[in-house]
């Protein structure tokens, strides 16, 4: 993960400048001005019924935010910063590499109403880039989580992980969870680390323990790839309490055919969950893009599974010195925005800025939201995520 982003400075100044561009409408309406001198009463009556007409075509296309992120020569108005809802929201998707982090994200955390955080365990290749390897770091960064959580009892509910290659793997999960566990993550549906079929017969005693135990398992499972797999899986083990995070990674294209697959997962599976993070940086702006550009299917999803939705943000926490609390502020407020607003600004996300998307037009990194109502952010926020995990 190099640091080759540019400072979030450098994106403002950029988003400035294109937006005072955009009000070259002006000057023309100033030149009018020595012609209307020679216009009769009726001309005058006319272009005044023209400017007026005009005016309000551009407000329609203003108050139309999902307009803004697509068009490439609209002009750019910011939407009115007005506050977060009044939630007590639990982010049950997130990663710490150390401890030493955590302070960070905490002030993050409280300033934008997130009052419980579920860390998941990761391994060296999450945490420290793509060349690091899948089977290092497993337990030590379960244990890290779990220290982080004893010192932030009610805080930080800790997920611990495991390498699906490890023999000692069960006993592991077994002992990690007398420790205080309360959740496994596996990552094996991610084509990154994809090796083995997801109902390898060396998973089915893990699969069959937190099926019999009700022992949550978030698991990244891509629906495009492994459906068929995944499936397999919880035909056998269908009390398997599973959260697929990233709506199974179909969110990319929900007009296509694996979203609604995940949804048939959905109706199938009634113990299985998803979360409504996307991932970090671009992966992070490209979700906000596909909503903004159809915000419906996702709309019509969190209202259908809104039983079954959590709240997540999984920008993994490092100590990458991009990675600052209002760094991450913003990244959780992007995230709650996304499903409370019609309108939000993500200043990363603009074209020109650190994660836009390729030929991105969105001048100013105005994103469209879901604007749900309170009823469906309960859920999402607070009461899904309490009655998976009941406070002891
Ligand atoms: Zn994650």
């Amino acid at each position: 993960m190099g640091d080759k982003h540019e400072p979030s400075g450098d994106s403002n100044g950029e988003v400035t400048a294109k937006a005072d561009r955009s009000s070259s409408l002006q000057p023309k309406a100033y030149s009018l001005k020595p012609k209307a001198f020679s216009l009769s009463r009726w001309e005058i009556v006319v272009l005044l019924g023209v400017a007026f007409v005009m005016a309000i075509a551009v407000y329609q296309a203003l108050s139309r935010p999902g307009e803004l992120a697509e068009g490439a020569s609209q002009p750019t108005v910011l939407p009115a910063e007005t506050p977060l809802r009044p939630f007590k929201v639990v982010n049950a998707h997130e990663h710490l590499f150390s401890r030493k982090f955590l302070d960070k994200y905490l002030d993050a955390a409280e300033k934008t109403g997130v009052v419980r955080t579920v860390f998941v365990a990761s391994s060296d290749y999450t945490l420290m880039g793509s060349g690091k390897p899948q089977d290092k770091g497993n337990d030590e960064n379960t244990e890290e989580i779990l220290a982080a959580a004893r010192e932030h009892p009610g805080q930080i509910v800790p997920f611990c992980t495991i390498y699906p290659g490890d023999p000692q793997k069960l006993e592991k999960i077994k002992r990690f969870r007398k420790e205080g566990v309360m959740g496994l993550k596996l990552y094996t549906g991610h084509g990154n680390f994809y090796d083995k079929p997801l109902d390898d017969p060396a998973m089915m005693p893990v699969y069959q323990y937190c099926a019999e135990t009700k022992f949550p398992i978030c698991w990244h499972v891509n629906i495009v790839k492994y459906a068929v797999e995944f499936e397999r899986v919880m035909k056998q083990f269908p009390d398997l309490i599973v959260i697929v995070p990233h709506f199974g990674v179909t969110f990319f294209r929900p007009q296509e055919e694996p979203f609604r697959i995940f949804q048939r997962l959905m109706d199938a599976y009634p113990n299985m969950y998803t979360d409504t993070s996307f991932g970090t940086r671009a992966i992070l702006v490209e979700g906000l893009e596909a909503v903004s550009r159809d915000p419906e299917p996702f709309r019509e999803f969190l209202k259908k599974y809104a039983d079954r939705t959590l709240f997540g943000t999984d920008m993994v926490v490092t100590g990458n010195k991009e990675k600052t609390a209002p760094w991450i502020a913003d990244v959780i407020r992007a995230c709650r925005e996304l499903l409370e607003k019609d309108a939000y600004r993500y200043a990363l996300g603009a074209k020109g800025a650190a994660y836009a998307t390729k030929n991105s037009r969105n001048e100013a990194g105005v994103f469209r939201g879901l604007a749900l109502d309170d009823a469906t952010l309960r859920k999402i926020y607070e009461t899904n995520f309490e009655r998976l995990f009941p406070p002891k």
